[in-house]
């Protein structure tokens, strides 16, 4: 294992350059990096450990019908776990609690998701999920409290049933 020193360059992921950049150690805690400066943009943040934030995006559209209400709603849980990003076991990510607003009829076109985490806490996570349609207008908001798939768990009991 690597022993760290302050001042030691290190790679992370830069919040501001939004990639990996080289960052200097500028302060310690314990044997670990605590907070790093970027050597491009000179930003100080917290060691992310090279993690990126938990963000997805997406799009979506229906196949024949028009895209509608109902498809707008579906759309503000359609990606996968915005947890999935950070490494650990893919699996069923458990819905616990969605709120969801929808705001206008969508246009016709494609929908555009994002989603992210703020909290991620043991295996509890939120994520807030925005939908936009064609014409640049949010048609949805869509918050949920969800669990992490616990390790080991495998996949989700109903994938692969068959009737
Ligand atoms: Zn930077």
């Amino acid at each position: 294992m690597r022993e760290y020193r302050l001042g030691d360059i290190i790679d992370d992921y830069c919040v501001k350059c939004k990639q990996i950049m080289n960052h200097a150690i500028v302060s310690m805690l314990g044997p670990d990096p605590a907070k790093v400066r970027c050597r491009t943009c000179h930003s100080d943040h917290d060691y992310r450990r090279e993690q990126a934030p938990p963000v997805l995006r997406g799009w979506a559209r229906t196949r024949e019908e028009p895209v509608d209400v109902l498809f707008a709603l579906l759309a503000g849980d359609i990606l996968p776990p915005t947890v999935f990003n950070l490494g650990g076991t893919p699996g069923w990510a458990p819905t616990v609690q969605l709120t969801a607003l929808l705001r206008a009829h969508p246009a016709p076109g494609w929908l555009r998701v994002a989603s992210r985490a703020d909290v991620v806490a043991g295996p509890w996570f939120d994520e807030d999920v925005t939908v936009v349609d064609a014409a640049g207008r949010v048609v949805c908001q869509a918050r949920q409290l969800a669990l992490a798939p616990l390790p080991g768990a495998g996949p989700h009991p109903a994938a692969g049933a068959s009737a």
